[in-house]
């Protein structure tokens, strides 16, 4: 019989009304497990770990992640995959974060949560924390069908690395527009899977904990002046996250072109994502990149917001050489990013 281990940080899906105030609160693992009598059927010895502090996700942090990547270490061999019951939030950030410090991951990695809480009538948790807990559990040929680090809401699985909440009122709360989902929830839950990775070296676990999480962002808008970008460029941090237009595209003034070589130049890596959701940053396709591409602007291709920062600090813990860390970015190290 297999083996999962549910994690619970907290979310909408552990919380319930105050009576009086209205606000939403969270509630222990127990009064969850209340709600769900189906989960004594489901073909599966279940353990729980619940986190001594339950919390909304708006206050996850890099501390957090590292004490889940240390359970799910000292509890692999045991498990055959976890579930992580999580605030939509921030959901996709601590998801992109784990793909990156579990390093030849061999086994199911679930995260869940839900739009509203598992007492309510109406809600989305049951179902979203019951085929979470089977997919974490299936196997064919005595192998995980997904093991990755992703993200089951709605009847979809997305890869986590890929995903991105973008709904904050329909059950549908995440998207995942750039790579297709890895399997979807219906009569059958059917798996694709020719989309889905399996590591090199299944044996060889390995955590990566040191993340640095001194990230800085730098968000691209028409007028944006000379000011603001130097002071986002002049922050003490090794790493910033550049949002551009379209394609990569920024523009094409000098000053603003001179700021970002003085601090490529100062050893600062920066890595240019899009503003759109969906398509790829394509250095040189236009006059307005082309120049990036010349200073040492590294490339990011497809990836999130929240799958850039979070390799960010990754690959600033992994390395204090600013062109290895470019190279870095600019390589698919765990599916975040299709090279174009
Ligand atoms: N504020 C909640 C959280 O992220 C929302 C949710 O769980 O969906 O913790």
């Amino acid at each position: 019989m297999s083996q999962i281990l549910i994690i619970y940080t907290g979310g909408t899906i552990g919380m319930m009304s105050d009576p009086v105030t209205k606000v939403l609160k969270p509630i222990n693992f127990e009064q969850i497990m209340d709600n769900v009598p189906e989960l004594e059927k489901l073909n599966c010895r279940i353990k729980v770990h619940s986190f001594d502090e339950i919390i909304d996700s708006s206050n996850m942090n890099p501390e957090i992640w590292s004490e889940l990547a240390g359970l799910i270490q000292s509890n692999y061999h045991d498990n055959d995959g976890f579930v992580i019951l999580h605030g939509s939030d921030t959901m996709a950030y601590t998801a992109s974060a784990l793909s990156f410090m579990l390093e030849n991951l061999g086994k199911p990695i679930i995260f869940t949560g839900s739009q509203l809480p598992i007492s309510a009538i109406r809600t989305d948790a049951k179902e979203n924390l019951m085929t979470a807990i089977e997919i974490a559990k299936a196997k064919k040929n005595d192998r995980a069908r997904v093991p990755e680090v992703c993200i089951y809401f709605d009847y979809k699985l997305f890869r986590g690395n890929r995903a991105f909440k973008y709904n904050s009122s329909k059950f549908e709360a995440f998207r995942s527009p750039n790579y297709p989902i890895l399997a979807e929830s219906g009569v059958h839950l059917r798996f694709s899977v020719n989309d889905i990775r399996h590591p090199e070296d299944e044996s060889a676990l390995i955590i990566h904990n040191n993340l640095v999480s001194d990230v800085g962002v730098l968000k691209l808008y028409p007028g944006i002046s000379p000011k603001v970008v130097e002071n986002i460029l002049s922050a003490d941090v090794r790493g910033i996250v550049m949002e551009t237009f379209g394609a990569g595209n920024t523009t094409t003034d000098a000053w603003f072109i001179d700021l970002l070589k003085n601090a490529i130049d100062s050893g600062k890596v920066i890595l240019d994502i899009s503003q759109c959701k969906v398509g790829t940053v394509e250095l040189g396709r236009y006059e307005t990149s082309k120049h990036l591409k010349d200073i040492g602007v590294a490339n990011g291709y497809d990836m999130t917001f929240e799958a850039a920062v979070t390799k960010m600090m990754y690959l600033l813990g992994q390395s204090d050489n600013p062109a290895q860390v470019r190279e870095w970015l600019e390589t698919d190290l765990r599916g975040e990013l299709t090279v174009s």
